[in-house]
């Protein structure tokens, strides 16, 4: 199968680069999957999930805080505001995270100042999306499921 050059790229460092088969990401208006030979497009992402699969190898995820992606055909970027791989993610951080998020979101507090509600409206996003990819990982290991089939390909898509 035809490859496409994968580059997740946070603000201080690249996270991932790879030519890879597929990569699954969270766009603001809905999750889609970028293949090679993919149509140019340009998406914002909101917070979730990046999973990338190669063939030969265990899928990988990713939690993304929100971003941007350019797909091209042979080629996606995203430059996301935070990155981190599964396996970087600490559990209890984004607990705790979670925790201060949902708190104040309960609280009379949230509707004195609008900004930092929506802060912590996008925080409490980010630190769900990464206690989804760090979980599943953990779930992944514990059943022994490594990866799915992929998606049929489109005929223009084929090499
Ligand atoms: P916190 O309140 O715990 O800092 P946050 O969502 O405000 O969470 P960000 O501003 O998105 O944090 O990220 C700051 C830096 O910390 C980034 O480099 C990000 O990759 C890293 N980071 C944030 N939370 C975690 C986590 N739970 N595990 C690993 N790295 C994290």
């Amino acid at each position: 199968m035809a490859k496409t050059h994968f580059s997740l790229i946070a603000q201080d460092r690249i996270v991932y680069e790879d030519d890879v088969d597929m990569v699954i990401l969270p766009g603001s208006s809905g999750v889609f999957a970028a293949l090679s030979k993919h149509a140019p497009l340009m998406a914002t992402l909101q917070p979730g999930e990046i999973l990338v699969r190669k063939e030969g190898e265990e899928d990988r995820y990713f939690a993304v805080g929100g971003g941007f992606a350019e797909v091209r055909p042979d080629e996606v970027i995203v430059l996301a505001r935070s990155a981190e791989s599964a396996e970087e993610i600490d559990i209890q951080r984004a607990e705790e995270a979670m925790r201060r998020a949902q708190e104040y979101l309960a609280s009379p507090e949230k509707d004195r100042d609008l900004e930092r509600r929506l802060a912590m409206e996008a925080a409490l996003r980010r630190s769900l999306a990464r206690m989804k990819v760090a979980r599943k990982r953990a779930d992944v290991r514990a059943r022994g499921v490594e990866r799915g089939p992929l998606p049929p390909q489109r005929e223009e898509e084929r090499e």
